[in-house]
């Protein structure tokens, strides 16, 4: 198709490590990705398959501008604040980028006539798990402003749907891992605190060891179990989703994970052995309000979005991570 057919997708975030996967998958399936990012936390060299707009999500004329410019078909929300810790110290910060800035967003869609949106939303909704592994019918009741401020707007897209014919998917996401195949983008955070990112950093020689978190878990070695989900299988439900808005009105949720287990150290006995790097580990105090076991049940997303994860082996994921962070410029004076 000729650039000047394909509709285009306004990305918010899209500089940033999921959403420049999403970019490179809607790309594929015929869409032009604009990128919409203040790079706080992203990277222009991330944004490689449309244009990248810089701009804030509580800047109602920048916004308006981009939007009169490129006409979007539908926007990609995944411009956010992520650090669950962070959220508990300064919750301000995280209610208004995550909260104001996406009403901000809802509204200059509305200014523009665009009516449907992708929103990036997380397990955190649910909080302290009651069924596992979790339906999306599971309460929701989060436990830190981080997941507070996702399921603020997952209901604020319930009344935009039924107020202004607003059309949403709120995707939540479990836990993400591994980089695109190709070695272009990967999980380069200006601070770290995921685990596969940790690890690999200390199979370098970059930090003496990895913390575990709690090892007295009722799991099966003590320590937490996750629902790890290939970034890129991750970015494919994002155009699955809007392809499934093209017919659908109302404000959906679906889960994005695996179905399937991995525990802490199970993580790490798979980076020694991709790496040969020792990885030496330090037991921690368990983090506040890390459930032992966090596990999507999936079962939705497949079958009305005929989503299918192809890439989401804990081998698979860890080795493409390994494989991006031998090649991504990380700072190298970290020695924690
Ligand atoms: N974790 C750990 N050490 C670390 C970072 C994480 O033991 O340095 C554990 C954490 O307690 C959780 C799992 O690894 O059980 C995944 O944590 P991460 O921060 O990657 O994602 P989250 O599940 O918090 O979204």
């Amino acid at each position: 198709m000729a650039a000047a057919d394909r509709p285009t997708i306004l990305v918010t975030g899209g500089a940033g490590y999921i959403g420049s996967h999403v970019c490179k998958a809607v790309a594929r399936a015929g869409y032009i990705p604009v990128t919409y990012d203040n790079l706080c936390a992203g990277h222009a060299w991330a944004v490689r398959w449309g244009p990248l707009e810089g701009g804030d999500l509580i800047d109602a004329g920048r916004l308006d501008e981009v939007m009169r410019q490129y006409k979007p078909a539908a926007v990609i929300h995944l411009a956010g604040l992520i650090v669950v810790s962070e959220s508990v110290k300064d919750p301000a910060q995280y209610y208004l980028n995550n909260v104001n800035g996406s009403i901000g967003l809802l509204d200059a869609m509305r200014r523009n006539g665009v009516e449907r949106i992708v929103f990036s939303s997380s397990a955190a909704v649910y909080g302290e798990p009651e069924i596992t592994p979790m339906p999306e019918t599971h309460p929701q009741q989060p436990l830190n402003p981080y997941g507070t401020s996702k399921l603020m707007i997952e209901r604020v897209l319930q009344d935009y749907a039924r107020a202004y014919n607003l059309h949403s998917v709120s995707l939540r996401y479990f836990n993400a891992a591994g980089a695109d195949a190709s070695g272009e983008i990967g999980e380069a955070h200006p601070v770290e605190t995921h685990l596969i990112p940790l690890v690999l950093e200390a199979a370098a020689g970059k930090r003496h060891s990895v913390a575990i978190y709690g090892d007295d878990y009722p799991t099966r070695d003590g320590t937490c179990i996750r629902d790890y989900i290939h970034v890129s299988d991750l970015a494919e439900a994002h155009v699955l989703a809007l392809r499934y808005l093209d017919n659908s009105v109302g404000a959906h949720a679906f889960n994005l994970g695996n179905g399937a287990g991995t525990t802490v150290r199970e993580v790490i006995d798979v980076a020694r052995r991709i790496t040969g790097g020792t990885i030496p580990v330090r037991i921690e105090p368990p983090r506040p309000g890390d459930p032992a076991i966090l596990l999507a049940d999936p079962s939705r997303a497949r079958r009305l979005l005929g989503w299918q994860p192809t890439q989401s082996g804990l081998e698979q994921m860890v080795s493409s991570a390994w494989d991006w962070h031998q090649r991504v410029p990380v700072p190298q004076q970290i020695m924690v």
